[in-house]
């Protein structure tokens, strides 16, 4: 970080602390050359995920989309709004995670598929039909199939 004032290259760190529960670090600093005291921020610059959807347009990655879908498909059942937040948590994460990209639509619809799958395959069957957007009977059956071999 080269000084403001003088473009000096090197500056000294002389204090460190963390704002913003954590989540920005703030370091005082001091221009070895002039004396020029600034401070500088620090903070995770999340990459906005492009995702591409299936007819061909593109979409910036929006967690909020999945957790209103989770919701919905949670709506007459028992579990609690904090479990549906960890759910969609590890959905966000394991989608973030994904080394391939652009991300597709479809990708993003199976993860989430496989996650419910795993924990409740009646809400699986309510996800599949409105997000994959089932076009035939055919690909409910294969779904519940793939479901029935489970268990
Ligand atoms: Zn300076």
């Amino acid at each position: 970080m080269r000084c403001p004032e003088c473009r000096h290259p090197h500056t000294k760190v002389t204090a460190t602390r963390l704002q913003d529960e954590g989540t920005v670090v703030r370091r005082r600093r001091r221009c070895l050359h002039c004396g020029y005291r600034f401070s500088t921020l620090e903070n995770c610059c999340v990459a906005d995920l492009v995702v591409l959807k299936r007819d061909g347009s593109r979409e910036t990655f929006e967690p909020q989309k999945i957790l209103s879908a989770l919701k919905k498909t949670f709506k007459k059942d028992v579990r609690s709004d904090e479990s549906i937040r960890q759910l969609h948590q590890r959905i966000v994460q394991t989608i973030r995670g994904q080394e391939k990209r652009p991300l597709t639509s479809q990708m993003i619809g199976d993860i989430v598929l496989e996650e419910l799958r795993r924990i409740d395959p009646m809400a699986y069957i309510r996800f599949a039909s409105v997000y994959k957007n089932f076009q035939t009977p055919h690909d409910f059956a294969s779904a519940a199939q793939a479901i029935s071999e489970e268990s």
